[in-house]
């Protein structure tokens, strides 16, 4: 029996009638799914990994629980400040996954729809604001964004501010790093703490955002080095997890949890056997309810994700001596802004530090930038010698996948990396 599914359907018919009763048991779901990560966690996952997973779970039914010191952003937000006045921020790709994970996605992007909202929108953005349609995910304390590659964001945030009366602020961050860009996102920063001063009641502290940063350098340097010893040991993982990742180096990055999680991370590889199996790098979001790639990916010595683009966005170490700065560059410089060209290379050096033997990208469905990308990512790895698979898909939806399809495409792939032969499409 499956479990989450089993229980998603006992939450799908409070929806309509009972919204608030729907949500209650999603955060009590969450809650239990947290317990049972930290005590009854399955064998094969790593204890670095039962601790991500608990937390990861366990911080975003906290936040729904306590709306009121919640904040939605994007993962590019600068979550280090928000954190600083008190706030838990969750984004919506974060929130769209966590109800997918109820498999309750059909009825939210079904609502979606049904309100109006184009059918071609990133399914994350859909389920997002099927879930707000429906009451069954609380209003938070203010929304935060910025204009960092995705092209749904904004239109939704605008979306709730207007339909729910959710405030928002939107970052306009440049695409390229100059002296008179990073004063510009800094001029913004500044407004922003006025928001949140205003919003919480509470005072801006330099300090506290340093120590944010102090952490944030800290986990990033125990990430950098566990990523290193990854090269010659594996390293159990799952999709779900590679997703849970982001909670980590993003959402809540320079928290004291985040931090005990990369020093675990960093102690624990070191342990584990020699890697022989098929080492990839991942680009764009992990389809985690793919059945196909959860067969081949999840807990597999034989293929694994070593590590992916996203969770490497921007893995400088950051001044903490001057913070707003440091987020401005942190937000100019990350590799998913400024031109395709960018992403791409940092993708090849990524994937030829850690000894990827390949790449795979995932084009979710509706995402523009992932889609208009691939085959300039593509030639870049070619160059380098890198083989690398693209599939078409989409990680929140379940009835948008092509199973058969993803089968054929991954295990040619998969075959061909096997017998040594260069890969193509
Ligand atoms: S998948 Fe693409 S469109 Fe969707 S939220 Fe992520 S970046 Fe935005």
């Amino acid at each position: 029996m499956n479990v989450a599914r089993t229980y998603g359907n006992v939450v799908r018919r409070q929806i309509a009638d009972k919204p608030k009763t729907a949500s209650a048991m999603i955060r009590t779901g969450l809650y239990l799914e947290s317990f049972r990560c930290a005590h009854f966690a399955e064998k094969k996952m790593p204890k670095a990994y039962r601790f991500l997973n608990s937390k990861a779970v366990g911080v975003v039914a906290d936040a729904l629980s306590h709306p009121e010191t919640y904040a939605w952003t994007n993962i590019f937000a600068p979550t280090e400040l928000l954190q600083t006045f008190g706030l838990s921020c969750v984004s919506v790709e974060c929130l769209a996954s966590y109800l997918s994970g109820f498999w309750l996605e059909d009825y939210f992007i079904d609502r979606a729809e049904d309100v109006g909202i184009s059918s071609t929108l990133c399914s994350y953005h859909k389920n997002f604001i099927g879930a707000v349609e429906s009451g069954v995910l609380p209003l938070p304390r203010l929304g935060v964004t910025t204009s960092v590659t995705c092209d749904g964001n904004i239109g939704t945030f605008r979306y709730m501010e207007q339909r729910f009366g959710v405030k928002n602020f939107i970052l306009d961050i440049p695409q390229n790093w100059s002296p008179e860009a990073e004063r510009y996102v800094v001029e913004q920063l500044r407004s922003l703490i006025q928001v949140l001063e205003n919003a919480t009641g509470r005072k801006y502290s330099e300090d506290a955002l340093r120590e944010t940063i102090h952490r944030e350098n800290e986990s990033k340097a125990h990430f950098s080095s566990a990523l290193k010893k990854r090269i010659s040991h594996s390293y159990p993982n799952t999709m779900t997890l590679v997703l849970f990742l982001l909670l980590a180096t993003h959402l809540n990055i320079g928290s004291q949890w985040v931090l005990d999680f990369f020093r675990m991370l960093d102690e624990e590889i070191g342990t584990y056997p020699p890697d022989t199996g098929k080492r990839l790098f991942w680009v764009h979001t992990t389809p985690y309810s793919q059945p196909t790639l959860q067969s081949y990916l999840n807990y597999n010595d034989k293929c694994s994700i070593v590590c992916d683009d996203f969770n490497l966005d921007y893995m400088e170490e950051m001044d903490e001596t001057h913070p707003l700065e440091a987020l401005a560059r942190k937000m100019i410089c990350n590799i998913y802004n400024g031109s395709f060209e960018r992403k791409a290379q940092a993708c090849v050096k990524y994937a030829k530090e850690y000894q990827c033997d390949a790449a795979v990208e995932f084009c979710h469905w509706g995402c523009k930038q992932s889609a208009g990308g691939a085959i300039l990512l593509k030639e870049e790895m070619r160059k380098a010698g890198i083989p690398m698979l693209i599939l078409h898909g989409d990680s929140v939806d379940r009835r948008n996948n092509h199973d058969g399809q993803i089968r054929t495409r991954f295990e040619a792939f998969l075959e061909m990396l096997n017998r040594g032969q260069e890969a193509t499409e």
